[in-house]
């Protein structure tokens, strides 16, 4: 009999405010433990909590195929057996990497992954020689993943390649479960896949507003807010994974030219756009390149529709005009 009174008190307020005023009444979060990283996702409307639980079923099923740590992953069978046909997504990550790998001149480059498992920096080190370091460059440098855009087949010409779709994976991922999400009619709601952000809609009405992380202190605390909607905000700083030794920090972003982390001047990137793994690459690859090659990039012509707000070590931040964000720490400066 109470339920049967809520039920026609919502029918009510629906009618009186809108169908789509009272979805947003209803919301639904989940916080789990994905493609190594906290996940979650909130999503406001009728279908939220099936959307978001929807949402986890896909990121789990997209893990599963993308895992470098699970011998069954595509990923990881392409890198025994130096061949294989693809599905959608991952030939789909390893087609954009490939893209931005040529955009930035190899500073981003998925063929990275024999010098990840060599510097092991999420098992805290140790920092490995200069030969050994020059012996895995090499596997890099002689690269060569072969693509077959109708069958979806990839070949490794060479049999030392090996790659890792980490620099990439979150943000392809983060639009993925966009898409579910609004397969399930949910017209607003935020994807925040370890720092990886995606929004749809607007807030209650009003556009989102993210906090970015300030690289100099705790998870969680913020040097500016940006204001979004419909995007993907990904950021790359080597606060994210690093190890120190004798006094020096050692990151998890490594620059494929020289086989050490990248030491560019930058401690934090951040790329507004449409497409998560586009974002998500030019993170990595403006972390490597530096500011003044960074900002080259993405001023050009091929990727002005991109916005960005990197820092340098210096507390500077370079912000594109095609963003709304406020820089609210007095440690930082506008460049
Ligand atoms: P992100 O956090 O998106 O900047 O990506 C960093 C992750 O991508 C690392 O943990 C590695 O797995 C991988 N990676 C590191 N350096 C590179 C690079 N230069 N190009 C592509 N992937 C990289
Ligand atoms: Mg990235």
């Amino acid at each position: 009999m109470k339920n049967k009174g809520i039920i026609i008190l919502i029918v009510i307020l629906a009618v009186l405010m809108g169908t789509a005023a009272v979805a947003n009444m209803f919301s639904y979060t989940a916080t789990e433990y994905a493609l190594d990283t906290m996940c979650t996702v909130t999503a406001y409307g009728f279908n939220s909590k099936s959307a978001v639980t929807d949402a986890f079923d896909t990121l789990k099923k997209l893990e599963a195929k993308l895992s470098v740590h699970r011998e069954t992953s595509d990923i990881s069978r392409l890198n025994r057996e130096k061949r294989a046909h693809l599905d959608e997504d991952v030939f789909n990550m390893i087609k954009t990497a490939k893209m931005v790998s040529d955009d930035t001149n190899g500073a981003f480059d998925i063929t990275v992954k024999p010098l990840v498992d060599l510097w092991n920096i999420k098992g805290g080190g140790p920092v490995p020689s200069e030969k050994e370091i020059t012996y895995r460059l090499n596997s890099i440098l002689n690269a060569d993943i072969q693509v077959d855009l109708e069958k979806r087949d990839v070949y490794f010409a060479n049999s030392d390649t090996q790659i890792d779709l980490g620099g990439i994976a979150k943000g392809y991922c983060a639009d993925k479960v966009a898409k579910v999400l609004e397969n399930h009619d949910i017209k607003s709601a935020l994807i925040d896949l370890g720092g990886n952000v995606r929004t749809i809609g607007k807030k209650k009405g009003k556009v989102w507003r993210i906090g970015i992380q300030d690289p100099k202190k705790k998870r969680g605390e913020y040097f500016g807010v940006l204001s979004i909607s419909d995007k993907c905000v990904v950021t790359s700083g080597a606060y994210e994974r690093y190890f120190t030794e004798n006094g020096k920090v050692y990151h998890h972003i490594l620059d494929p030219h020289t086989g050490y982390p990248a030491d560019s001047g930058i401690t934090s990137v951040s790329i507004i756009a449409d497409d998560g793994a586009i974002a998500d690459a030019l993170s990595t690859a403006v972390y490597v390149l530096g500011v003044s090659d960074g900002l080259a990039l993405l001023n050009s012509s091929e990727y002005d529709d991109v916005g960005y707000i990197i820092i340098d070590k210096n507390g500077k931040v370079y912000i594109s005009e095609n963003i709304d964000f406020e820089i609210t720490s007095e440690s930082y400066v506008e460049g």
